[in-house]
């Protein structure tokens, strides 16, 4: 089984690096992208004990970007791992981050609702589920679901949207390190108007298969692909215990497109 779409603690998920790969292995997983937003630090951290464990790990990340005022992923796959451009590209991210936190900051403490910087706990990509969590801690909220219901989903009262790529220049980023770029799950967006404007721009594949999405709706997608003469990704999105209904490899990657994403990923090693 093979899973292109995994979340560490380098973003927001809850297992870090090396118990990721534990977890594929103990899983059956035997080959993995850890795809965190808008960051590449778990890799080399992985690779090690990917190594010793026998499991075949690529390059990954999920760039946050903006199509038309909806947000949209861009799945990287296969880039070299020392790329300067994505690693810059990242940290410019995470600034632009910083200050988009603090500004949902003080539309909370506006609130009576108070969460300083430092309460936010975590590493790497630190956004709106590091707030929800914080939320929490403080009594605020229940459960992450109330804080983005009531407060962090977009157009609530204290969202910002913040600076992001456009999904093009996502597209570009991935391009100049030597990577694919894959549309991620098309399946939870809404609007066809924006699936039709994804489908027209220089993607190299489209995340087929979905975390615990059908074959029904995945049917869909792989004829895209088809059409399109894309790769077919697939992955389960997983986050660890904060999305507890979404297992590792829920969603699989077919093999023939994950040997066509290592081969290109050797090639940039
Ligand atoms: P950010 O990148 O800071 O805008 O946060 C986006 C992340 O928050 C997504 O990748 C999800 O993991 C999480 N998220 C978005 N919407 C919700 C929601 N309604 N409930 C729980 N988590 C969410
Ligand atoms: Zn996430
Ligand atoms: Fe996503
Ligand atoms: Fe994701």
């Amino acid at each position: 089984m093979i899973d292109l779409h995994a979340h560490s603690n380098y973003s927001d998920g809850t297992a870090d690096p090396v118990e990721l790969i534990q977890l594929a292995q103990a899983s059956g997983v035997t080959g993995l992208a850890i795809t965190d937003h808008d960051n590449i630090a778990a890799y080399s951290i992985a690779a090690p004990a990917a190594k010793q464990l026998g499991i075949e790990l690529i390059t990954g990340v999920e760039l946050s970007s903006v199509l038309q005022g909806h947000s949209v992923h861009v799945l990287g796959y296969a880039f070299c791992p020392h790329s300067d451009v994505l690693e810059e590209k990242c940290r410019w991210y995470q600034e632009q981050r910083r200050v988009r936190n603090c500004k949902m900051l003080e539309l909370l403490a506006a609130k009576k609702m108070v969460v300083e910087e430092s309460d936010l706990g975590g590493i790497g990509t630190i956004g709106r589920p590091h707030i929800a969590m914080a939320m929490i801690a403080k009594g605020y909220v229940k459960t992450i679901q109330e804080a983005f219901a009531k407060y962090l989903g977009e157009h609530k009262s204290c969202y910002v949207a913040g600076e992001r790529w456009s999904a093009e220049e996502a597209i570009a980023i991935i391009h100049a390190a030597k990577g694919k770029a894959v549309i991620a799950h098309p399946h939870v967006i809404r609007k066809q108007s924006i699936i039709r404007k994804l489908l027209a721009l220089p993607f190299d594949g489209i995340e087929v298969y979905y975390g615990n999405f059908d074959a029904h709706t995945n049917q869909r997608w792989l004829q895209v692909a088809q059409e399109k003469g894309w790769l077919a990704t697939g992955g389960s999105d997983f986050h660890g215990d904060v999305k507890p209904d979404v297992r590792l490899a829920s969603a699989t990657c077919p093999v023939t497109d994950f040997e066509v994403l290592k081969a290109h990923f050797y090639a940039n090693l």
